[in-house]
């Protein structure tokens, strides 16, 4: 049988290996920690659950969503959010459109605005989907390394003049996965002016929009002046609500490029299920104490692990937002994939390598704080000893 090219394209599977060692692991009996999978462990908040409970039993949810870009309730909860918790207005009938999940926007963003040979601006190390959906359209990935140095933001002065002209998309993500990176206003302004500058559209992925520790509060590239006329913003559901599997997200911004993706996608799906538009209706403008609650159970882990990891000779940047740590490789190891595979055969400890986002994640390893199957902050203290008596 023959399969695709883009698909033959398409790198190995960076996980597959770290998976088949995982399945080893449990099935030899390893008391497991996993800080691999980036997916909250706490439930989803009662009274979301609730709403969907309610609005599953209400036939009329039952049939297709032909509203093409959400139900109008739903998009008057994402203009209020928007204004009311990152400061920036949009149109409801024009700058929002609902996503199944907004991995789905993102994958298909591609389609609607690029062509073949375009070149995508991606960040590396990123999330793997920017790319993807750049290779899927017959675009080529220019990449952006990250690096501490400049706090993993993009040094947009060094891309050369050719290549940001043939340039469609530049994708960014802020506060980032896997970096656990935040940017500021000042680093908007100037993606504003280079998007201006060549005629490049922003995808700004914020998906750890409410995830965000001491009191920080993560910036919207939307609030800033100017970001509407270059750019969308990708939102979601998923980690602000715990509601990874239920599926919901939103794009908003330029309506240009909310319209060409609501095009793309009224010609591959048939929208999100009307009751899960209307739990997380209940989510954007229910109680908002899961949000509070989520923070401080995140950021307490991440104290756990980063002090403790410090104690024993490990240090490692104390993130201000995600659930995610991104750690430096201990002395003694070639990079990160050594060190994930140690960790799991030495001290039954899952984490991914660095790699898998990028070449320049080659000398990090990530630990996700959504330690799966309970029992978190024990899991990250026996975590502590197991590596100081056979790691470090
Ligand atoms: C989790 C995550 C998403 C969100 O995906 P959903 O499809 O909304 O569940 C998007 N971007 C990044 C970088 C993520 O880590």
């Amino acid at each position: 049988m023959r399969i695709a090219r883009r698909l033959q394209e398409l790198p190995p599977y960076p996980f597959a290996e770290i998976s088949r060692l995982k399945s080893k692991a449990i099935a030899e009996g390893v008391d497991l920690l996993d800080f691999g999978i980036g997916d909250p462990d706490l439930p989803t908040p009662p009274h979301i659950v609730d709403a969907l409970c309610a609005a599953a039993h209400d036939p009329t949810t039952h049939q297709y969503d032909e509203t093409g870009t959400g139900t109008p309730e739903f998009r008057r909860a994402v203009a209020d959010y928007c204004s009311d918790r990152y400061g920036f207005d949009c149109d409801p009938k024009s700058e929002i459109l609902r996503l199944i999940g907004s991995k789905d926007g993102i994958a298909h963003l591609s389609w609607a605005l690029v062509d073949p040979r375009d070149i995508v601006l991606v960040p590396d190390p990123g999330y793997a989907v920017y790319k993807t959906g750049a290779t899927f359209v017959g675009a080529t990935p220019y990449t952006l390394p990250l690096a501490p140095d400049r706090g993993y933001l993009p040094d947009l002065d060094a891309i050369p003049v050719e290549t940001a002209q043939r340039a469609r998309v530049l994708w960014l993500n802020y506060p980032n996965n896997p970096l656990a990176a935040t940017a500021n206003e000042a680093f908007f302004e100037r993606v504003v002016a280079f998007a201006g500058k060549y005629d490049i559209i922003v995808a700004h992925d914020f998906a750890y929009a409410e995830v965000a520790f001491d009191g920080y509060r993560p910036v919207s590239f939307l609030s800033v002046s100017g970001a509407k006329e270059v750019g969308i913003e990708f939102h979601s559901l998923s980690k602000s609500y715990r509601m990874t599997g239920w599926r919901v997200g939103f794009a908003v911004g330029n309506p240009e490029i909310i319209a060409a993706l609501a095009k793309v996608k009224s010609n591959v799906d048939s929208g999100v299920f009307l009751a899960v538009q209307r739990a997380a209706v209940a989510a954007l403008t229910g109680p908002q104490e899961c949000i509070a609650e989520m923070r401080a159970v995140y950021q307490k882990r991440r104290d756990l692990f980063v002090d403790g990891m410090a104690e024993i000779g490990w240090k490692i940047p104390r993130p201000a937002a995600t659930f995610y740590v991104w750690a430096p490789i201990p002395p003694g190891f070639d990079n990160g994939q050594e060190v994930a595979t140690a960790l799991l055969k030495e001290c039954g400890i899952l984490c991914t390598p660095g790699s898998a986002y990028g070449q320049g994640g080659d000398q990090f390893v990530r630990f996700s704080l959504t330690v799966q199957g309970g029992q978190a902050e024990e899991k990250i203290r026996e975590a502590c000893r197991r590596i100081r008596t056979k790691i470090l």
